[in-house]
């Protein structure tokens, strides 16, 4: 990556930049309010999106206001650079990748702007979140209804750019079938709001007067040809939607039949205007659902079903298929819930939905379909389910199968470039018959998933791009293109054409619908500055040197602190066997493979419940998202960022704000877990850097804890003497405006006696009291050594043989990066541990960070079987006390407490692990204690992030986003309960009560 403009592609779209690019970021830097990333690490963030492409952006610019966005396309047609705005850059064709400038709008340009409740119409920013706008409308009864699988993260204006389309198109019909205007700014600088035609007219003069009258004109010359060339399926979103003058849709555009001129614009993905706002069509959140799963043994069966389905009205039919049913039944997370959907071992199943005002209704439809499959054949073949909160989540899990499918480790890739043809339902069940025998012809395979009712069935072969996969790319794209044709379908049927399908535009519509089209092209944006090489004038789909792995990408020889060979493995694409760890090729043994997991679905912009990504939030920075540094990171390990990438500060800020809460590991579709990969690369980066005197403070903790004990009240006069914490903050970088935890003589270790033998008999456990839990909050180990004693358990107290220093997980060495020591802290855990695991004790602790760390990072450190042994027998006191409970041999008498509500914190680790349930389950043993769970994400302290100064601010704005307001609610009569030190901490500070670990509450309530 350089600072000059790319003059390739520039050159390519018939452009020659008059300004190189540091002039460029000068300008907007001096004339706009917005910001400016110019450098390389951003450019290489903005370089992806979901596609299999990688073009390295001019830069980046984030427009603060819409004055931005007219100054900063004014700046870049000074400039001859073109432009390419961006909402959430999930496109899976490649819109968004170019060599421009990409202005990015989901950062602030993402409000609401008018709502017309009794007209149904809301007007918005392009960047607000479809989730967002929804969550806004909800209390006035309605929403927007392209419900698309993207919702949590999504924007309008990207919605629009793509003519994305939902589940229940079939009943709410695609974007272009939901919005009535769009005002936008052309690449010349004028304006105009896109509407209905008449209205337009009356408010038009000069050049967009002109450019109606020229829109009108070749829609008029071409009447024939759109007749002839367009597919008469609701589901087609290639090309531009030049057919609204006579539509060739199954569906009408409007529902007066008149011609709206936003609709030219929606799916013309940025190529012809930017989006400043549009006015949305709302529909009444449907009162009633009832959803109806029709089991078949036979796929066939079910593609060939929908066509008479459809007929009874449903607003959904979604295909799941065998493969897909297989891999959710695999994650528990989703076993459950798919399990009630299915009658034996189906090859496929159909979720049917039914909505509408009237509960009886819906039923006596769903009645209905049962009645249909027995006439078609199959009695008995569909599970009724009427429950809203059954279909929610089985809706969760249908949703989640691309991302299931996308978690296959190695090169091989399920790729999307024919994933979303449209056939006509009648064809379906040939259509998906013949496409399966092309991808066997081709050494491959694809699963099957989503819009059944529409005929547009989700299907990716897995193509390895980086060997043979480019060339059976166009083979099979080829073979797709002929079926589609044959059936009269739609090459692009749901997301659009990037680079992936601008080619075929020119094979679906013919040359003379390309003339038309270069000429809307042409009138719109006559000096191609608008998002160049998308639907008109493109390169080929398999030009090679646009590729994210493009020929010569290799992974840099890395020798990595922590292990990462499951990831280094091959996966063959037909029977999906996985190669043995290691063997996978890959020159970091494996950490770039896991880096290359991050397939840029922006799943980690989410702000509903889950953690991911707490630093996201609060910044809504790409840099500080997870997606943003798995990219990073992959440019760095492939040796795109320069020699010294790995050790650099540009990847350094990047993961900086990550505050290691695991919340990717487990939210990620894939799998990304960054809190390891931080780990990982600041242990190179302290290897080169040195250690700070905080970070050796911090990492050191608990091998001077024993000493600092001693010296108690001298240490903790940094938060008594007047002065001391300004000078901590100078010295040390700790934020004087935090207390630090208080050390204490009394701790939990000290206040032990002897051990004593077991008696025959008793039920054993072992404790493993963590540095935090012996010198900090020693009544927390205290607490929890009296409520297994009652519970009759004879509990150990895990010790180092022939030490006096306490046992140690190690994590404040890998916060800091210093595996070695973490790795010397975990060998004595082990050792000490293994005895009693041997003899099947359980080993219990109670701070889930170290805990926890037993169960995951020690696995990662090479020490094999014994790593795997201790982390089978690890568990948190409250997994340990719902476990035993469960089993019914937990014999705990308790009492009710004084309150009769606990509010209650997971740790972030806690949630990694599915760990907060049995904290419920826990309290939940009290009489009379009502348990309400905080849906919070990182409480923003995270060991010693929230306590350096650099980091407050950003520390204090995650434990705003949710935690410290409903602690804040929270009346004095109810017990705060937080598992975490540094949770308990935060809300300390930021919310002045006290919290209380899960041991104390039950120690409080024992009998
Ligand atoms: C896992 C996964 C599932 C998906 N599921 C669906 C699905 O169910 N249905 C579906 O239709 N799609 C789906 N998609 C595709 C994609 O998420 C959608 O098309 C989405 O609407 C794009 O929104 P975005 O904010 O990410 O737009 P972006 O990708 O950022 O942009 C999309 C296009 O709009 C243009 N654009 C953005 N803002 C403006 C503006 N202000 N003015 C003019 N042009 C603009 C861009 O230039 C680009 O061409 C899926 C993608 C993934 C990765
Ligand atoms: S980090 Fe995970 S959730 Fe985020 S874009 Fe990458 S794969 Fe998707
Ligand atoms: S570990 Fe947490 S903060 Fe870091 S990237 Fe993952 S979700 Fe974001």
């Amino acid at each position: 990556m350089n600072d000059s403009v790319p003059s390739r592609v520039l050159l390519s779209a018939g452009l020659q930049a008059r300004i190189d690019s540091q002039e460029l970021a000068g300008r907007l830097r001096k004339e706009t309010t917005g910001e400016v990333l110019f450098d390389r690490g951003s450019r290489g963030r903005y370089a992806t999106d979901a596609s299999i492409y990688q073009v390295e952006p001019v830069g980046v610019f984030v427009p603060r206001t819409p004055d931005d966005v007219a100054l900063a396309l004014a700046i870049a047609r000074d400039a001859r650079v073109p432009v390419l705005p961006r909402g959430a850059g999930t496109s899976q064709c490649g819109q968004t990748v170019g060599a421009a400038l990409v202005l990015d709008n989901s950062k602030y340009l993402n409000h609401v702007i008018a709502f017309d409740k009794e007209a149904m119409t809301v007007t918005v920013q392009p960047g607000i979140v479809l989730d967002h706008l929804n969550a806004w409308l909800k209390p006035h009864g309605l929403w927007f209804p392209v419900d698309v699988s993207t919702a949590a993260q999504c924007t309008l204006g990207g919605m629009a750019g793509n003519n994305s389309c939902g589940s229940r198109s079939l009943y709410y019909g695609n974007m272009v079938h939901n919005v009535v205007a769009i005002n936008a700014w052309l690449a010349d600088g004028s304006q105009a709001r896109f509407c209905e035609l008449d209205a337009m007219r009356a408010g038009a003069s000069g050049r967009i007067a002109r450019l109606v009258d020229t829109v009108e004109a070749i829609a008029v010359r071409e009447h024939a040809e759109i007749a002839e060339r367009y597919p008469k399926v609701l589901r087609r979103v290639g090309g531009y939607n030049l057919d609204i003058f006579h539509p060739q849709s199954e569906r009408p555009y409007t529902r007066d039949g008149s011609v709206n001129l936003a609709h030219l614009l929606v799916g013309s993905e940025g190529t012809l205007a930017y989006t400043g706002q549009i006015t949305l069509a709302l529909a009444p959140l449907p009162k009633a659902k009832a959803l109806g799963i029709v089991n078949f043994t036979d796929f066939s069966k079910a593609m060939d079903s929908t066509r008479h389905i459809v007929k009874l009205g449903p607003v959904a039919v979604e295909l799941v298929d065998r493969t897909m049913i297989e891999l959710a039944r695999g994650n528990p997370a989703f076993r459950p819930t798919i399990e009630k959907a299915l009658i034996g071992k189906p090859d496929a199943i159909l979720l049917v939905e039914f909505a509408g005002e009237d509960r009886a209704e819906q039923l006596r439809r769903l009645k209905n379909l049962v009645d249909l499959m027995g006439d078609l054949g199959l009695p008995g073949s569909v599970v009724e389910m009427p429950d809203e909160q059954e279909q929610k989540a089985l809706w969760e899990v249908r949703k989640a199968g691309l991302n299931i499918m996308m978690s296959l480790k190695g090169d091989g890739k399920p790729v999307s470039f024919i994933e979303d043809c449209a056939v006509p339902l009648e064809h379906l069940a040939e259509y998906t018959d013949q496409l399966t025998e092309v991808f066997a012809r081709h050494g491959t395979r694809g699963t099957w998933y989503a819009h059944a009712s529409v005929g547009t069935l989700h299907v990716r072969p897995i193509l390895d791009l980086r060997r043979d996969g480019s060339a059976k790319m166009r083979a099979i794209a080829e073979e797709a293109a002929s079926l589609v044709r044959r059936y009269k379908g739609a090459f692009s049927g749901e997301h659009g054409d990037g680079l992936v399908r601008s080619e075929w535009v020119d094979w679906q519509f013919g040359e003379r619908m390309m003339g038309a089209f270069a000429g809307i092209k042409d009138a719109f944006d006559p000096d191609g500055l608008m998002n160049p090489g998308k639907i008109v004038r493109a390169t080929k789909m398999d030009d090679a040197s646009l590729y994210r792995f493009k020929p010569g990408y290799a992974e840099q020889p890395l020798r990595t602190a922590l292990d990462w060979s499951a990831w280094n493995v091959q996966t063959d694409p037909v029977t999906e066997e996985v190669s043995a760890p290691g063997t996978g090729g890959d020159a970091s043994g494996g950490f770039a493979k896991a880096i290359e997991m991050c397939n840029n679905n922006g799943h980690c912009r989410k702000f509903d419940s889950g953690t991911m990504c707490p630093s996201y939030r609060v910044t809504k920075d790409e840099q500080h998202l997870t997606r943003g540094r798995a990219n990073t990171l992959r440019l760095a390990v492939s040796g795109q960022l320069g020699p010294d990438a790995m050790t650099s500060e540009t990847l350094h800020e990047t993961l900086d704000l990550c505050v290691g809460c695991k919340g990717c590991k487990r939210d990620c579709p894939t799998g990304i877990d960054m809190a390891r990969m931080k780990t990982e690369f600041l242990y190179h980066y302290r290897k080169r850097h040195g250690m700070r005197l905080k970070d050796k403070l911090v990492a050191n903790l608990p091998r001077y804890a024993p000493w600092a004990a001693k010296f108690a009240p001298l240490l903790n006069l940094r938060d008594r003497l007047p002065g001391a914490a300004r000078l901590s903050e100078h010295w040390l970088g700790l934020s004087a405006k935090r207390s630090l935890p208080r050390w204490r003589a009394d701790t939990f270790m000290a206040g032990l006696g002897a051990p004593a033998a077991a008696p025959a008999e008793a039920a054993e456990v072992v404790l493993f009291a963590d540095t935090f839990n012996n010198y900090f909050e020693s009544e927390n180990a205290g607490a929890a050594l009296r409520v297994l004693r009652a519970a009759g358990y004879h509990v150990h107290v895990a010790q180092a043989k022939g030490e006096t220093r306490p046992l140690c997980c190690g994590r404040t060495y890998l916060a800091a990066g210093q595996v070695d020591q973490a790795k010397q802290e975990a060998r004595r855990s082990i050792d000490a541990l293994l005895p009693f695991v041997a003899r099947g004790i359980p080993v219990v602790g109670l701070e889930p960070s170290c805990l926890l760390t037993m169960r995951d990072e020690f696995l990662a450190y090479g020490f094999g079987e014994e790593a795997r042994a201790l982390a089978g027998a690890a568990l948190l006191f409250e997994e340990f006390i719902a476990r035993e409970s469960k089993a019914g041999r937990l014999s705990l008498k308790l009492k009710a407490l004084p309150q009769s509500t606990a509010l209650l914190h997971g740790h972030c680790h806690q949630k990694a692990f599915d760990a907060v349930k049995p904290v419920q389950a826990v309290l939940g043993l009290i009489p009379g204690l009502e348990v309400k769970l905080i849906e919070s994400s990182c409480c923003g302290m995270a060991g010693s992030f929230g306590y350096e100064a650099k980091h407050y601010e950003v520390s204090m704005k995650m434990g705003e986003l949710a935690l410290l307001p409903a602690v804040r609610q929270a009346g004095t009569d109810t017990l705060i309960v937080a598992d975490g030190t540094s949770c308990r901490h935060q809300i300390l500070d930021g919310a002045g009560r006290e919290a209380l670990h899960v041991a104390r509450v039950l120690e409080a309530a024992l009998a």
